[in-house]
């Protein structure tokens, strides 16, 4: 039965009349159901958005978005290797696969504890029962139906943990001011965004990344860069850190969410409430030295996350793999001297920042870099990471990855001269998420770092984060 897809809203291009907004599941006689609003505020949305578990039965649907309209996948049951048979005696049996709900009185969104009227409509026979709906929290789900007179019973479905991509994004992402002209520019975010709105991510649990601690921006730098970034963040106007490295009066905010949402990520998965995470933040962050800001970055949110994972939650081995077209050079400063962090990048060579022979290798053996000649392409970086630096990182035996997922090394980026495409992110991304599974428990989360061709960039992160929501 896996992957019954149900169409729940404006059905009627089908030719059917069915506009849907729960779908139901019943099973034993019982009713579970998931309810999803339409499409009009995404909080109430993101309410019901995701896998979801009926009580005490081995059953999950999705609800995601389709376009205009909502749907609900089971994409596991107990029985799911059973035909389903309507005439059946067993009621389990004759139940499944699934019944659409309809909404009666109107519903245009979910409000959190509030009951909504609907009707279960099984799509085999076309008979309806009547149903109610409500949201609890971002986590429960109350559905009561009724199969006939006095045959009416509610229960509360459960979010489903574990089985999630989280998403951290925020405006202050778009906010961050740079100059005009500057290659790093808000643009960027929003094909980002527009990219992550397809229907393949509405199961992504979509969070928003907090500020990071004054603890945690200082397991990477030091207090007396700290206190430069927000003494020199301006009110106006903006303030210069380096060439091509600015701060404008909403930029501290970004700087800060985008560690915060690398930092939040590691608690989350830690908590086991998602498989990984993706933080679709800009400014990027690893040329971010412990004590400079350089080339477009201000906190390392990469490095930062993996020595939280470390200090906070007892990581005693992180590593922070980084495929952007550029060498990491933040992260391999805060790394060099710490025996229990790893870092690993292909990078064109030569290129900004300079940084990244392969004969530096860290005091203790934990950096391993592969530089890539201008004009390499899918063969050279999948040799790089297939021979070299993906056994490393297996060697070193990690227990927490971060990838600093810069998509400048597409063929089409006006800063960068290797030749990759999104296949090669993908690629990439998935044998990570195989080393993260092996060694790691399949603790990953990525944080996103350069890529300056927008259509590139947008298609480049959808192949990436769908790798990690199937990882
Ligand atoms: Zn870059």
């Amino acid at each position: 039965m896996s992957g019954v897809r149900v169409c729940l809203q404006n059905c009627v291009r089908w030719g059917q009349a069915v506009i849907v907004g729960v779908v139901a599941l019943m099973v034993g006689g019982t009713f579970a159901s998931a309810a999803m609003p339409l499409n009009e505020t995404p909080d109430t949305i993101e309410a019901v958005l995701g896998e979801w578990e009926p009580p005490d039965m081995d059953a999950v649907i999705s609800i995601r978005e389709c376009g205009e309209t909502l749907c609900a996948e089971l994409v596991r049951h107990k029985y799911a290797d059973i035909n389903t048979d309507i005439n059946n005696p067993d009621p389990v049996m004759r139940a499944r696969p699934l019944l659409g709900v309809r909404i009666l009185d109107g519903l245009r969104r979910v409000k959190a504890d509030r009951w909504k009227g609907g009707e279960l409509y099984d799509p085999r026979t076309g008979k309806t029962y009547l149903s109610k709906l409500k949201v609890i929290d971002n986590n429960h789900l109350k559905i009561t139906g009724c199969i006939g007179p006095g045959l009416c019973k509610g229960y509360v479905w459960r979010r489903v943990p574990h089985m999630t991509t989280l998403l951290y994004t925020h405006a202050a992402f778009r906010n961050h001011e740079v100059p005009p002209g500057h290659v790093e520019h808000p643009g960027r975010y929003e094909v980002v965004e527009k990219a992550l709105e397809d229907k393949v991510f509405a199961t992504l649990d979509r969070r928003i990344p907090p500020q990071v601690s004054v603890e945690d921006i200082e397991r990477i730098h030091s207090t007396s860069y700290r206190e430069l970034v927000e003494e020199n963040a301006p009110a106006q106007g903006l303030a210069q850190f380096d060439a091509d490295t600015f701060l404008g009066p909403s930029s501290l905010d970004a700087v800060r969410r985008a560690a915060g949402g690398a930092v939040a990520a590691v608690d989350a998965l830690y908590a086991g409430e998602a498989k990984n995470a993706f933080i679709a933040a800009r400014p990027p962050g690893h040329h971010a030295e412990p004590e400079r800001a350089m080339g477009f970055c201000v906190f390392n949110g990469a490095a930062i996350a993996a020595k939280h994972a470390a200090g906070v939650h007892g990581a005693k081995r992180v590593a922070v793999l980084d495929f952007d077209v550029h060498h990491g050079n933040g992260t391999e400063a805060a790394f060099w001297h710490d025996e229990g962090a790893f870092y690993a990048s292909s990078h064109e060579w030569p290129q900004y920042p300079g940084t990244g022979r392969e004969t530096d290798r860290g005091a203790f053996d934990n950096i391993a870099n592969a530089p890539l000649a201008t004009g390499a392409g899918t063969h050279e970086f999948r040799q790089a990471w297939g021979e070299r630096l993906l056994p490393a990182l297996s060697d070193f035996g990690p227990d927490f990855i971060v990838i600093s997922a810069g998509f400048d090394a597409h063929r089409a980026d006006p800063l960068g001269g290797l030749q990759l495409d999104e296949d090669d992110f993908a690629w990439l991304t998935r044998e990570i998420a195989g080393v993260a599974r092996d060694k790691a428990q399949g603790r990953l989360i990525s944080v996103l770092e350069g890529g300056y061709d927008l259509p590139a960039l947008a298609a480049s992160t959808a192949v990436h984060v769908k790798a990690l929501m199937e990882a």
